[in-house]
């Protein structure tokens, strides 16, 4: 292909993927085919398969664009282009046929840091929204990678981003920038670690303190410190539901007396796709949920959407720590919540209202279900 066109062609390419609300593009070469495939609502799908002699060229103009080396192709590369105001975050590996590139779309979250779009339901959000009034305790947002806790944190954060509040934020990497906010980033190669920026923190006269992730020991026990010397802390653990978070801060050793005077509350969250409201249909069978047979909808796909879905919705599971859980986390027994509605609660209800499909939940749940 002649060279402006490749360039146009990726240029069309990219802003077209950016439109569909695409979050990564894999361009990867194989013995005997190309092919592109893009990640749109946390699903990986197949998009385009160009000629096999295009991989080359098609990989340098990426290389330019983000300013990379294009000569060497036997080491893996990494760094950012800049295409109609998004910022992509590239990545190159040396693969058996030739160099895998993805890009990830970084800050294509802004338009969903309000509240409303976030999909809670009224009074967890109520709940959520009084106790990030509380000037201090620790607030856990627990889920697999992609499942949006980040984007509920920031909502958070942006929500108390206050003349009369410090906020501090470390995180690995810095995923959404807000003005207003004190953003640390983790840089392990010049030895800057999270447990690192935490303490230069409490020199720094916080009010607010957003971690991105508690991954180790250290983390936890300067997260819960602050959380009880007058700190809001915000945070996000790596479990898969809210009452496995307590265990998992226990297994790196924080004291259950320590728990339960400083947690206030752990949300569990999931995303799940929304049904394309033009061409979903209600399937012959209705499905039963505890007692109750509803109707429910399935996925077929249009012009308007991608496979029949569009767009996606939180699911969420409040862990409200109240007296009753705080003496069940310091008598060491099951943690049995009162009125908690779970993952799988909270998915059937979309199920039932016809917002998304029970194969949706059965993907996204998994075991859960
Ligand atoms: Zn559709």
């Amino acid at each position: 292909m002649h060279n402006e066109k490749l360039v146009e062609s990726i240029d069309e390419l990219l802003l077209d993927a950016l439109n569909k609300r695409v979050s990564d593009i894999h361009f990867e070469p194989y013995r005997q085919s190309y092919r592109i495939r893009m990640r749109i609502d946390g699903v990986l799908q197949n998009m385009l398969s160009p000629p096999l002699d295009l991989a080359k060229q098609i990989a340098a103009r990426l290389k330019i664009m983000a300013k990379l080396n294009i000569a060497e192709q036997r080491l893996p590369q990494d760094g950012q282009l800049i295409i109609d105001q998004y910022t992509m975050r590239i990545s190159t590996l040396p693969v058996l046929n030739g160099e895998k590139i993805v890009l990830r779309v970084m800050d294509n979250h802004e338009q969903q840091l309000s509240f409303n779009e976030l999909g809670l339901p009224e009074q967890e959000l109520s709940l959520f929204c009084e106790l990030l009034t509380h000037p201090q305790g620790l607030i856990l947002v627990t889920g697999p990678t992609g499942s949006g806790k980040t984007v509920t944190l920031y909502s958070g954060l942006k929500r108390l981003n206050k003349t009369d509040r410090n906020i501090c934020s470390v995180e690995d990497p810095i995923e959404i920038p807000i003005e207003g906010i004190n953003q640390t980033q983790v840089n392990l190669k010049a030895g800057l670690t999270f447990a690192q920026i935490l303490r230069s923190f409490l020199r720094q006269d916080p009010d607010v303190m957003m971690i991105g992730e508690i991954r180790d020991r250290e983390t936890a026990e300067i997260a819960i410190q602050a959380a009880q010397t007058g700190h809001l802390v915000l945070s996000t653990l790596h479990t898969n539901s809210s009452i496995e978070a307590l265990t998992r801060l226990n297994q790196m050793g924080i004291e259950h007396y320590l728990l339960a005077s400083s947690l206030k509350l752990v949300i569990a969250q999931r995303l799940v796709r929304k049904l394309c409201p033009h061409c979903k249909v209600v399937a012959c069978e209705l499905v039963r949920f505890e007692e109750e047979a509803t109707p429910h909808f399935l996925a077929v796909g249009c012009q308007h959407c991608i496979g029949g879905y569009r767009g996606r919705i939180g699911l969420y599971e409040f862990l409200l720590i109240t007296p009753e859980i705080q003496q069940q986390i310091l008598n060491k027994t099951k943690i049995i919540p009162n009125k908690m509605i779970s993952l799988k609660t909270a998915g059937e209800k979309l199920v039932r209202e016809g917002i998304t499909t029970l194969a949706e939940l059965h993907r996204v749940l998994g075991g859960h279900i």
